[in-house]
């Protein structure tokens, strides 16, 4: 195979972790734009050169940013180096006999226009029956997180109550539809009316409530739960969590995928939740979980969730940026609420 015989340079940009932080919003003091030159034809044998067209943003690396010894969860980025993310992009060049050029793949690696990657660490796409940026919502991580959490590890039953909170957002929206799917009655929180409406009106959630002008959130889960919770998919931690506790019926399942009211500060800081005595009271159980731990179920997963993309029982929104420059305004908006379904950064138009 001929390959790197003749350099094509092109600009590349990435995003490279300049300085950690603990606390606060991260900022262009913490994640900074690297301009290089870059060979399109530089693969080495078994690499392909990805032209990147899709970043997943998500909130998780919020904890990537922090002192590799006072971060929690994963191991920290580098200093120095790229950061990491789910991408999508389509082959350039290839120097891998499994790849050719135009094929679109994905795969963890760095966030860059243009991207150098080991052949194994790809996975070709199928974009006949779905768009690419599909493969990093609601059939990739993102719908990975949901299916896992709700499916096998919340265990819905027909009838069961279930709460969902950041219900408006990629793993939420995902989240209630499934469990709609399965017979349960699901309410969202969400911050915003708007969102509120969307749930309720396009994605067949059963009720909603805006935790933001709902402020007594008691009194709502009264007012929505008066049979009380049998799920609670937690996304958000914090005060949520332990207001929840007091509402759980025997036997509540809470999924535990996130905790984002808690991530722009030291761990040391994170609400205290008082009343886990609840759990036991109820015999409920509530277990931690990762995306990563289901990553052998991709296939089944794609199959169910795609099924149901093809019958219309699941919709999606994605909340498009554009441009590698937009990456920390798109990352920003998760902790604001600015976003609506998958937030993503498009780096080429096709
Ligand atoms: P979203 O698209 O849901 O965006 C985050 C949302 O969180 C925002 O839209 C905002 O919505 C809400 N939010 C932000 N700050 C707060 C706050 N202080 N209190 C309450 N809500 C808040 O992100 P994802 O769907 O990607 O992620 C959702 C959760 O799932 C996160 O906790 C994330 O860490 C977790 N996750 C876990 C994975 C795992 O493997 N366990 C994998 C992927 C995600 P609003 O307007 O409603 O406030």
């Amino acid at each position: 195979m001929m390959y790197g015989s003749m350099e094509h340079m092109v600009k590349n940009r990435e995003l490279v972790l300049v300085s950690y932080t603990e606390e606060g919003p991260v900022t262009d003091d913490h994640l900074k734009i690297r301009e290089s030159n870059f060979n399109i034809n530089g693969c080495k044998e078994g690499e392909v050169t990805v032209q990147n067209m899709w970043v997943s943003v998500d909130p998780y690396i919020r904890w990537l940013i922090k002192e590799p010894a006072r971060a929690l969860y994963f191991d920290t980025f580098k200093l120095n180096e790229p950061i990491t993310s789910p991408m999508v992009g389509k082959v350039v060049f290839s120097a891998n006999s499994g790849f050719e050029v135009g094929d679109v793949v994905t795969g963890m690696y760095q966030v860059s226009e243009y991207t150098i990657v080991e052949g194994s660490a790809l996975r070709k796409l199928d974009t006949n029956l779905f768009k690419p940026s599909d493969y990093l919502g609601p059939l990739g991580t993102v719908g990975l997180t949901a299916w896992a959490g709700i499916l096998l590890v919340g265990e819905p039953k027909p009838g069961d109550e279930v709460l969902v909170s950041a219900a408006a957002g990629a793993v939420g929206l995902l989240v209630g539809q499934l469990a709609k799917i399965k017979g349960c009655r699901v309410v969202g929180s969400a911050g915003s009316d708007q969102k509120v409406k969307m749930l309720k009106e396009e994605f067949g959630f059963d009720d909603a409530f805006n935790y933001k002008t709902q402020t007594d959130w008691d009194a709502a889960l009264s007012k929505y739960f008066p049979k009380g919770i049998d799920i609670y998919f937690e996304n958000v931690g914090g005060k949520m969590l332990e207001t929840v506790l007091n509402h759980i019926n025997m036997k509540a399942r809470i999924p535990l995928c996130g905790m984002i009211s808690q991530y722009n500060q030291d761990w040391k800081e994170s609400y205290g939740v008082r009343n886990l005595i609840n759990l036991v009271g109820k015999s409920g159980k509530m277990q931690g979980f990762t995306v990563v731990e289901y990553f052998h179920c991709m296939e089944e997963f794609v199959k169910e969730v795609g099924g149901y993309m093809q019958q219309g029982k699941i919709k999606y929104r994605e909340d498009v940026h554009v441009g590698i420059e937009s990456f920390l305004e798109a990352f920003n908006s998760l902790f604001s609420g600015g976003n609506i379904g998958k937030t993503l950064v498009q780096l080429t138009p096709k």
